[in-house]
């Protein structure tokens, strides 16, 4: 199973010197298992992800929503795949959403927001309301998934292949004191967790000057590695950085997320991980 990271920002785009490195792109991860293709969100990361699939036409894939706050569906119009007659996608969504997963995608490409309608798209698009309990099946992977604490509501999903696994749970907040049953349970012995670190605890306490995060729907690399270390996970990459983290930012919260879990690191776009390998690959900062 190789993952390749193409977005890793929450909540906007945040394009400029001092972000680069790890880049500015919002959401979305690829995830290869042998031959089939599955991707997580659709932020801005995906038009990038997209010209690559250009070179493997066609293609058939499955893209999995962790929910439609704009920063994980923006880059969806700008997915050039999706134009392509003879590419096929099976989108899923949640159905505790109060608008099933067409009806959100088709009103961002509606005038006066957009101006490309949906219906010019060529490729077939197979759409799926889906909950927890759920177990999606591809050909040779399997997935479920978990609701987390996220203002709107998100999932977090496992992807079991080749007796490797790996989660996915973006879009987080932890609660005090507690650990998310559902994402512990989902995370049991997982190889890889991809986590909600948008914030330090200085940030979501408000000790950093600022009004307190609590609330906003994100969690701490602290919480990140809680949850590892309560769930048995091997590896851990801290995920969906806050648009205000410059690059030297992310990189003392990785060292200190090492401190305490030292099989850490944090996500920045062109990370690619094998995940039957036992070690993480160099971060952006080793
Ligand atoms: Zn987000
Ligand atoms: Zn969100």
């Amino acid at each position: 199973m190789i993952i390749r990271f193409w977005g890793v920002r929450g909540s906007a785009p945040s394009g400029n010197r001092g972000t680069a490195g790890v880049g500015g792109n919002t959401t979305c991860v690829e995830v290869r298992c042998g031959d089939e293709l599955i991707i997580f969100d659709s932020g801005t990361g995906i038009r990038n992800l997209g010209m690559k699939l250009l070179g493997e036409m066609p293609i058939k894939g499955h893209i999995f929503y962790s929910h439609v706050h704009r920063d994980h569906i923006q880059g969806f119009p700008f997915f050039t795949p999706l134009y392509i007659p003879g590419n096929e996608f099976d989108i899923y969504g949640g159905t505790s959403l109060p608008t099933p997963i067409e009806e959100v995608l088709n009103q961002q490409m509606t005038p006066p927001c957009f101006p490309v309608k949906m219906d010019t798209l060529g490729a077939k698009i197979n759409y799926h309301g889906i909950k927890p309990g759920n177990v999606i099946e591809g050909e040779n992977f399997k997935v479920t998934l978990a609701p987390l604490y996220h203002p709107n509501g998100s999932y977090g999903y496992r992807i079991d292949y080749d007796g490797r696994s790996i989660v996915f749970a973006t879009d987080c907040e932890h609660r005090e004191g507690k650990l998310c049953e559902g994402l512990s349970k989902l995370c049991e012995n997982t190889d890889l967790l991809i986590y909600d670190a948008q914030y330090t605890e200085a940030e979501y306490y408000g000790k950093d000057g600022q009004m307190p995060r609590i609330g906003w729907g994100h969690s701490t690399w602290n919480e990140a590695v809680k949850m590892a270390e309560a769930a048995k996970v091997d590896r851990l990459i801290l995920f969906h950085h806050d648009p205000s983290h410059n690059d030297d930012f992310v990189k003392k919260i990785e060292a200190d997320a090492r401190e305490v879990f030292p099989r850490s690191m944090a996500a920045f776009e062109g990370l690619e991980v094998d995940v039957s390998q036992p070690d993480l690959p160099p971060s952006m900062f080793d």
